[in-house]
């Protein structure tokens, strides 16, 4: 199957799922959007309010920041894919379960992965980053790259954590502003992920491979703990 046909065929199934309890509070899911070819995939916690209207990603509050930020890094909406770790809204915003984290990554944001199978992700904010990154506390790795499995992951703050908070509002417009340098090292490396040779060996935790990748050279690997 092409790429592009696994992201039809997970947003056909999305749309229908009845996998996690999620599916009662939703009226449309959010798969998520981009170019299948995209480079880097940006990765939220779940469809909001508005998100859930429109069976779009971070369109509300949100979403506005987002693209504050997007713009801050010299990236445009249609440049980068953006999906979410729950493709069906919580009820009231509630954090999801641990439960349907596992059932919503393990049927549809892997099979997401594989097909875009980006050089770079950028988790927004705890639960995104909690997939890929073991034992790793926001607060001190964010905005630092972690190598994982050939790709580089990318720790943000949440936008609608930051949108409220000025302290952290700052933090996530200068981590954003370092996005360009780190994007342009990435590509200076040739190959997408899937095509480079070598597998990772999981050693250390996340953070203490961020704490020793300042700046990062030759990033190994951290270990992967979902998929
Ligand atoms: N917050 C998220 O995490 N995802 C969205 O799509 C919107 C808001
Ligand atoms: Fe299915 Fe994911 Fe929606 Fe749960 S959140 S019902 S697993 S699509």
């Amino acid at each position: 199957m092409k790429p592009s046909e696994v992201l039809d065929e997970v947003a056909s199934e999305v749309a229908v799922c009845t996998k996690c309890p999620l599916y009662h509070s939703r009226k449309k899911a959010v798969p998520g959007e981009g170019p299948v070819s995209a480079e880097i995939l940006f990765i939220g916690e779940g469809p909001g309010f508005y998100e859930n209207e429109q069976g779009r990603p971070f369109v509300g509050a949100a979403g506005k920041f987002l693209d504050e930020l997007l713009a801050r890094a010299g990236l445009k909406r249609a440049d980068v894919f953006i999906t979410n770790v729950v493709k069906c809204r919580p009820p009231g915003n509630r954090d999801p379960e641990p439960e349907e984290v596992q059932t919503c990554t393990s049927n549809y944001l892997k099979r997401q992965i594989e097909a875009i199978n980006p050089r770079v992700i950028i988790t927004l904010g705890r639960y995104s980053m909690g997939l890929f990154l073991t034992d790793a506390k926001i607060t001190r790795v964010h905005g630092r790259p972690v190598q994982v499995e050939g790709r580089l992951i990318v720790p943000m703050f949440h936008p609608a954590a930051a949108l409220h908070q000025p302290a952290l509002r700052d933090s996530v417009l200068e981590d954003f502003s370092k996005l360009p340098e780190i994007l342009g090292r990435v590509k200076s490396t040739g190959k997408k992920p899937a095509e480079a040779p070598g597998k990772p060996t999981p050693d250390q935790t996340a953070e203490k491979k961020a704490e020793e990748q300042d700046p990062p050279k030759n990033e190994p690997p951290t270990q992967l703990s979902l998929f």
